[in-house]
């Protein structure tokens, strides 16, 4: 990694700016799953050993789109949803620590820190400089600050206050652990991965993953499965009736020319040669597998079928790399979780046969984590969005910002 990370410098008794991703899903004020807190422990605690003074700064939702919708449609808005409050209290009991929270004078808060102390601030995204990278808001973030530390791979892509603006107003800017890891895995199956290399791509819109798609054949990477809806506008540019599945009738030109662009650099792509289909009027009890060519205009296709999930899993065979981005069905209705979890366990079988394997995406890692087979997997990135344009060959904003080695 060309990017300096917190272990390339020298933090203690400096005031430490880290942006961590502590977007977690909170209910009446209890924190459902707290992944995303505890993927920050190690740069954290990393700090505070150092003997730093650490401010912790995070989004938590979209309380001012939220609001917004809210006061259009008359419906209540409730900020009690968006504070940050109940993770600083999880963050403490994680820690065994205290944990000050933002209150009325930040800035002697801030000030007051001893080495090893911690505070954290209010959701950013209630000030609406944030997602503006309003210059002023970005130079209020640095007030104070000596060291500006992003651990917060997950929103790297985007050019905000506390991802971007602020590394203008602080001298050193650098990776956290977490962020460390990310750039590490996704930087080599980007530059320099082990073959054979083998992606796997789905979700519901190509449009989405046209440019990953595009840098993955650029890239040659030696083969791409896609499953997912993604696979009907391919099937439907091909001439195939797809019925009534999921299509992006305007992406089918684009289709034909990422086949053809795949098969002149050699890389083999694999559609779906079966999927589970249902009549759209009662869809549980209608569903069967069919293969491709026998659908019909009355069908939707919901899942990739058996056939096709041992035909992927085939693939994946001998892999050394393998990327992983987007569910190969409607994954959150029971029972099209089947073909995503299927795969899963092949990503899963082919990393104990010495794959390295990274997964991305809120579906695709819900599917692992279901599946029991987290621990089974090399690298489970913290992006969606931003896995997906670093794998595209994009700079993201947030690690471009951040000081060379
Ligand atoms: P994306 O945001 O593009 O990664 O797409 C994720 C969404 O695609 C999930 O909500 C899935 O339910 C949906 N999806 C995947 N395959 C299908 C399918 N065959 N039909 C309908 N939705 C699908």
């Amino acid at each position: 990694m060309n990017k300096k990370s917190i272990k390339d410098i020298d933090i203690k008794g400096k005031t430490v700016f880290i942006r961590v991703d502590f977007n977690v899903p909170i209910k009446d004020g209890k924190i459902e799953d707290d992944t995303r807190i505890r993927g920050a422990l190690p740069t954290i605690k990393y700090a505070i050993e150092q003997g730093a003074k650490i401010v912790l700064a995070s989004h938590l939702g979209r309380p001012l789109k939220d609001k917004k919708k809210a006061e259009e449609k008359g419906t209540p808005y409730d900020p009690a949803k968006y504070t940050l409050r109940p993770v600083a209290e999880r963050l403490a009991e994680l820690l065994e620590k205290e944990v000050a929270f933002e209150g009325k004078n930040m800035t002697a808060q801030i000030a007051s820190l001893g080495s090893g102390d911690i505070f954290m601030r209010e959701n950013l995204r209630l000030d609406a400089g944030e997602e503006k990278n309003d210059a002023e808001f970005a130079k209020k973030l640095a007030d104070g600050i000596d060291i500006y530390v992003n651990d917060a791979f997950g929103t790297a892509h985007r050019a905000h206050a506390s991802t971007e603006g602020i590394t203008h107003h602080v001298e050193t800017c650098v990776a956290g652990l977490l962020m460390e890891k990310e750039l590490e895995f996704l930087g080599k199956a980007l530059n320099s991965p082990e073959r054979p290399f083998v992606a796997i791509l789905g979700g519901a819109k190509v449009s989405d993953k046209i440019p990953v798609i595009e840098s993955l054949i650029e890239r040659k990477v030696d083969k791409l499965l896609i499953g997912g809806a993604m696979a009907y506008t391919f099937f439907k540019a091909q001439g195939y009736t797809v019925g009534k599945s999921l299509v992006e009738d305007e992406m089918m030109p684009k289709a034909l020319e990422i086949e053809a662009q795949a098969k002149a650099a050699g890389v083999e792509i694999l559609l779906p040669t079966d999927h589970q289909v249902v009549d759209s009027y009662d869809p549980l009890n209608s569903r069967k597998a069919i293969q491709i060519e026998f659908t019909n205009a009355g069908l939707v296709g919901l899942d990739i079928g058996p056939d096709t999930a041992a035909v992927f899993a085939n693939a994946l065979e001998g892999a050394k790399t393998i990327v992983w981005n987007g569910p190969m069905g409607m994954f959150e209705e029971k029972p099209f979780d089947e073909g995503t979890i299927a795969i899963a366990k092949a990503v899963a079988e082919a990393t104990e046969k010495g794959a390295t394997s990274i997964v991305g995406g809120g579906d695709s890692v819900a599917a692992i984590n279901q599946a029991g087979l987290a621990d089974k997997i090399s690298h489970i990135s913290t992006g969606g969005g931003a896995t997906l344009e670093f794998l595209a060959g994009d700079v993201l904003p947030g690690v471009g910002a951040l000081d060379d080695k």
